[in-house]
């Protein structure tokens, strides 16, 4: 691979490759805890840690970093396993769980407590948090700090014997409580706790801290490059203070910024709050930055891991506006995305010179992007259907679409002229138009030479479905809603529009949920796994519109 790229996680490990460090093994992790669906950020992280491994010819572990039995579940760990698979990586049989080291994490515990280098302390959390002290001020130490080593055995082994209460005691290490990084001023290890957990079920009664499971996990796994978010950089020294105090193989723990996106949020806990409050259908509902949201909404993994190529791997904090993850999935699905008519708000058109029983199958091309995808015949008729917002009885200037007196091209059809305007007579509402096409002006034909400004998609109301529309805007309005104290109050109030009365060209009531399509001038458009027999729900995935400033 390259000798220099602008990834530092890459220069670091082109250097250790070059001082044959490690033998020069790439061993990286994805460590996910399981207590909640992936979300966009975690793409990045698997993206980077998966990709290094490909890149390498390394290896990496799906590792679950289930520690914290109280918040985690199996059906988390499914959709955790079916989310990196389908975005495209494969951990082969390096599938691990931290809860399957607990065994081995408890007798490493044992093993400080008779190095003198761990305490139980009978301090309560509260007076754990009093004692730590601030940044500006040194910690306390516990009155417990000094137990002998036997007395410390014996206390921790009933701990785990079940014989204490529920937060009455803890493990801590024993290392500086005036440290000026409060995560080393003697952090906790284990804590008691009676939670079923999903693996090991009530075997235990006492759990490791991540801080301390973490670092013993990449270590058992013989992971070289520990990649984290830079949240963990102060935590970085209590990483390699557990590994040097047992004396353990030592990966390296590598920091860099956590993706951030405009207009969402991207932590599991708010993420979960949004469900659990019913602000969203479910952790898959298509507006939501989970992997199994932005899949329904429509999303290739192709343009997931184009965005996360391109945002690349820094240090410095920023937040990656939205428009750019749009930006992925239009360049995908306009090379491949084949193109249909879909009329999302109809307005009715009788063509007054096309005869009554009269039923012609017109040639469409599927992409202009790629003449490989061939075409298809749709069916015109005399009584059709146009998007309302195509007419205008009294057209401002610049309007080239349907008025009054006006010709527009339908698009692989005619030329139509619009003749007549037919309103209800309570409310004024146009109903209908009247209209002319002109045979010779057949798309595709030698005698079609007359050109007119607009083009407009259009269905056969004979032959046409019905489909229901789910039209999606941001979640949140304000660009970082996590800037106010409660970042629910910025929720948009209408980021999801449904229009129900849609008509789609014949040929997609055959398609199956997950197909994507372009419908011609509106956006790109993925079938909903909620369509049913005779009735098809599309969500837009992205309008066409690009807003992102290359
Ligand atoms: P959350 O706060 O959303 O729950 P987390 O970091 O607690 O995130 P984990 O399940 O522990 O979630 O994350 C697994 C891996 O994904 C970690 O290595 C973490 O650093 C990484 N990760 C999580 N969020 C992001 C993000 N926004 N950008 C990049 N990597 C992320
Ligand atoms: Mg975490
Ligand atoms: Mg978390």
């Amino acid at each position: 691979s390259n000798t220099t790229s602008t990834n530092f996680i890459k220069n670091i490990i082109n250097e250790d490759i070059k001082n044959n460090k490690n033998d020069g093994r790439v061993h990286t992790r994805f460590p996910p805890e399981p207590n909640g669906y992936l979300h966009i950020g975690h793409a990045k992280s698997i993206c980077l840690n998966f990709g290094i491994a490909q890149e390498y010819g390394g290896l990496c572990n799906l590792r679950f970093d289930d520690t914290n039995p109280s918040k985690e579940n199996v059906e988390y760990v499914e959709s955790i396993k079916s989310d990196v698979r389908w975005l495209g990586f494969d951990w082969d049989d390096r599938l691990y769980y931290a809860s399957d080291y607990f065994e081995r994490l408890y007798e490493y515990a044992v093993q400080l407590i008779k190095a003198g280098k761990a305490y139980v302390c009978d301090l309560s959390a509260e007076e754990i948090r009093e004692y730590r002290g601030t940044l500006t001020e040194p910690g306390k130490e516990s009155p417990y700090r000094n137990r002998s080593v036997e007395e410390n055995l014996d206390l921790f082994e009933r701990m785990r014997a079940g014989e204490f209460s529920d937060g009455s005691r803890v493990l801590r290490a024993k290392i500086d409580m005036a440290s000026p990084n409060l995560n080393m001023r003697d952090p906790v290890l284990y804590r008691i706790q009676r939670a079923k957990h999903h693996r090991t079920g009530d075997k235990w009664c006492i759990y490791p801290m991540y801080d301390y499971a973490h670092p013993l996990s990449d270590s058992i796994e013989g992971v070289t490059h520990s990649i984290c978010t830079c949240e963990f950089e102060d935590h970085r020294p209590l990483y390699d203070w557990v590994l040097d105090a047992l004396g353990v193989y030592h990966p390296q723990q590598i920091e860099f910024a956590r993706l951030n996106l405009s207009h969402t949020v991207m932590s599991k806990r708010k993420l979960r709050l949004l469900v659990e409050e019913g602000h969203v259908s479910g952790w898959d509902d298509p507006r939501m930055p989970t992997i199994s949201g932005l899949r329904r909404r429509g999303y290739t993994p192709e343009a997931i891991r184009d965005f996360c190529e391109r945002i690349g791997v820094a240090k410095a904090y920023s937040i990656v506006n939205i428009a750019m993850l749009e930006h992925c999935i239009r360049e995908d699905l306009n090379a491949r995305a084949p193109r249909v008519m879909a009329v999302l708000r109809p307005l009715k058109v009788i063509i007054d010179n096309y005869p009554e029983d009269r039923v012609e199958m017109l040639e469409a091309e599927n992409n202009p992007e790629n003449p490989a995808m061939g075409s298809r015949q749709v069916p015109f008729s005399r009584v059709l259907y146009i998007e309302r917002d195509d007419f205008r009885e009294d057209p401002p200037k610049k309007f080239f679409r349907l008025a009054p007196g006006r010709e527009v091209r339908l698009k692989h059809a005619y030329i139509i002229k619009c003749e007549r305007v037919v309103k209800d007579e309570k409310t004024g509402e146009v109903v209908e138009l009247h209209c002319t096409y002109d045979p010779q002006t057949r798309s595709g034909m030698s005698t079609e030479t007359r050109k007119v400004k607009g083009t407009l998609h259009w269905v056969s109301a004979a032959h046409a479905v019905p489909a229901e529309v789910r039209l999606y805007d941001h979640l949140f309005v304000k660009e970082n809603p996590e800037e106010d104290d409660d970042f629910r109050k910025n929720l948009h109030p209408n980021s999801l529009e449904i229009l129900d009365s849609c008509l789609v060209e014949p040929g997609l009531a055959e398609a199956a949920p997950g197909s994507r399509y372009q419908f011609l001038r509106q956006g790109y458009f993925c079938l909903d796994p909620d369509s049913a027999d005779g009735k098809l729900v599309f969500n837009r995935i992205v309008s066409l519109k690009d807003t992102w400033a290359k």
